[in-house]
């Protein structure tokens, strides 16, 4: 190339570039609006204790209808959120929405589950976190037992601080897990010290499980890891039948993916999944 070529090549690009800008920015804008206006709802994803098929938790995911552009998918607009710390109020909004809808149906008699929150970096490094989550809880008068929170090991780089975060996160009684497991930085070292109660393994691994031995390898390590740990371990991302059937034999305790169902609205989900707990008889 030479320098000809080469500026013609800028001259082509940065337009592009700089419409990506002006995208993201046209977004951020519209995502400081968002939470006011109402255009956030969540889904909930099914857990499913793979020994007894029972439906055991839901993840809650976090859905935005953008008045013009329709559903804009987390990817596209957590980095956004995370970014320019919207995602503290948006997670906080999260939090209390998930933990309400869990409480309803909790109170409609629903057999209790537990419901998995994903927390952004940014929500995690908040000082007042566990002060905000207790909030929550008392407010609503939910056992935290029902709540479990989903971080990433990127989260735990800096070891000291969330070790701290998590310790008081643990105080309060809710669980922890670490998501997407196996594709972060992290090394084993900090598992062995972290108060945490469950590894989800990512959905990268389990996906082609059946394809790949070396997937297969991975997720049986992780599965084994789990059990010599005494956490839980949940596969993310299961799909079709043999996958599952790969990972009762790896005594995997839970499994969430498509093949049980995708992200759903509450209403839904109600109708699918909720099962009236057994009425006490009077004694
Ligand atoms: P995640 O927490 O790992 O959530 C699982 C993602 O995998 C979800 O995508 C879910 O729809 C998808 N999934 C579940 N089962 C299957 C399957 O069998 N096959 C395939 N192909 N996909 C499956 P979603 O809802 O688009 O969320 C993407 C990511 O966005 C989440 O990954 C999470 O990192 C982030 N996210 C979503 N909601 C929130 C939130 O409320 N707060 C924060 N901080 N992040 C969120
Ligand atoms: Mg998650
Ligand atoms: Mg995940
Ligand atoms: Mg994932």
């Amino acid at each position: 190339h030479n320098a000809k070529e080469h500026g013609v090549e800028i001259r082509r690009y940065m337009p592009a570039m700089q419409m990506k800008a002006k995208e993201r920015f046209k977004l951020e804008n519209d995502l400081r609006r968002a939470l006011e206006r109402d255009e956030f709802y969540l889904v909930y994803q099914p857990q499913v204790l793979l020994e007894t098929e029972e439906i055991v938790g839901m993840e809650a995911l976090l859905r935005w209808n953008h008045p013009k552009r329709g559903l804009v998918s987390p990817a596209e607009f957590i980095p956004i959120a995370e970014a320019s710390g919207l995602i503290v109020p948006i997670g906080e909004w999260v939090l209390k929405m998930a933990c309400l809808q869990n409480k309803q149906w909790q109170l409609a008699g629903y057999e209790p589950i537990s419901v998995s929150i994903n927390l952004s970096m940014r929500q995690f490094l908040q000082p007042n976190l566990a002060g905000t989550i207790g909030d929550i809880l008392h407010n609503l008068d939910l056992d935290p037992c029902y709540v479990d929170l989903e971080i990433t090991e990127s989260m735990t780089l800096d070891k000291e601080t969330a070790f701290e975060q998590l310790k008081r996160l643990k105080e309060l009684g809710v669980f922890i897990s670490i998501d997407d497991f196996g594709t972060g930085y992290s090394s084993l070292h900090y598992l062995k010290d972290m108060p945490i109660d469950r590894l989800k393994i990512d959905r990268s691994f389990v996906s082609e499980v059946m394809e790949d031995s070396n997937n297969a390898a991975i997720v049986s390590t992780i599965t084994s890891m789990a059990h010599h740990l005494k956490l839980k371990v949940t596969a993310e991302g299961v799909e079709n039948k043999e996958q599952l059937e790969f990972l009762r034999q790896q005594h995997c305790h839970e499994a969430q993916g498509f093949l049980f169902s995708k992200p759903i609205e509450a209403a839904e989900f109600e109708r699918s999944f909720l099962r009236k707990a057994m009425q006490k008889l009077p004694s």
